[in-house]
């Protein structure tokens, strides 16, 4: 199969032709369809293996441009996987105009604000200054239909379980959660079993 052949919109098509991804990888092949029909999934896979585009290309396809506050959180572990992430969704999201930004720690929080009160539709961030910008009420929450943990055994591993928590705890409940992690330990999968319903497990 190829691209071509997935019931996605032009807009994905078309920079997705112009990133020269043909043919979804095993990964995206598996997690494409099963997050486009709105499924709560536990992905174990490594980087490398294409999982950024597996979340990036049905997340870009479900957000509505017109809604101003925005409809995904992805959370990273580190700041440049923020970046890297938050430049993937912006060139998958291209011709729909999506706006992505990253938000995290070393860098100004004021510049962030400012930027937060421009219309986004993707926040990525590490949990630190996620969290720091959902207590001083700088991220609205209350459009967020997807949450995507990346790297979640990295995550936890870096001891930032209290931040994922609080993070999750403020976000709506109708919504979509994606967790992808490259192992799969007792504290990622407690973290899974506590706040997904009914995931399905999806191993490369
Ligand atoms: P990731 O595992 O998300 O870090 O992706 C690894 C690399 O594969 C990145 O450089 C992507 O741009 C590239 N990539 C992802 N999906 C595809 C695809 N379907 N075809 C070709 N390259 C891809």
């Amino acid at each position: 199969t190829r691209f071509d052949d997935y019931k996605l919109s032009v807009e994905i098509k078309r920079s997705l032709r112009i990133l020269k991804y043909e043919a979804p990888t095993e990964v995206q092949s598996k997690v494409i369809p099963l997050a486009l029909e709105k499924h709560d999934l536990v992905v174990k896979s490594q980087t490398g293996s294409g999982k950024t585009a597996s979340f990036g290309i049905p997340l870009c396809e479900m957000i509505e441009w017109e809604e101003k506050s925005p409809q995904a959180i992805i959370l990273t572990p580190t700041r440049e996987l923020a970046a890297q992430v938050r430049e993937d969704i912006t060139n998958i999201g291209r011709f729909k105009r999506l706006k992505a930004m990253a938000v995290y720690g070393k860098e100004p929080f004021t510049k962030q604000k400012e930027e937060l009160k421009q219309k986004t539709h993707v926040v990525v961030g590490t949990p630190g200054r996620v969290l720091d910008h959902i207590e001083r009420g700088t991220l609205v929450l209350d459009k967020i239909k997807y949450l995507i943990i990346d790297e979640a055994d990295e995550m936890l591993n870096m001891g930032f379980i209290d931040e994922v928590e609080a993070i999750i705890n403020e976000l709506p409940l109708n919504r979509v959660t994606m967790v992808f992690s490259a192992t799969l330990p007792k504290d990622v999968e407690n973290l899974c079993y506590k706040y997904m319903e009914n995931p399905i497990n999806v191993e490369i």
